[in-house]
């Protein structure tokens, strides 16, 4: 195997090795990188702001 093979298989695995972003509210698969800190999901963020 070459270097650059080596390479990018070590970057498939770091990928691989990142658990998948759900709610904590209603347990739906989040994807919105950009919101990598909140812990749920953009409407139930929006239920619970509403609630405060
Ligand atoms: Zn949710």
């Amino acid at each position: 195997m070459n270097e650059w093979a080596s390479r990018l298989e070590s970057s498939v695995e770091f990928y691989q090795k990142l658990p998948d972003k759900t709610c904590q509210e209603c347990g739906k698969h989040m994807d919105e990188q950009c919101e990598s800190y909140e812990t749920t999901c953009a409407s139930c963020t929006e239920k619970l702001q509403l609630a405060e």
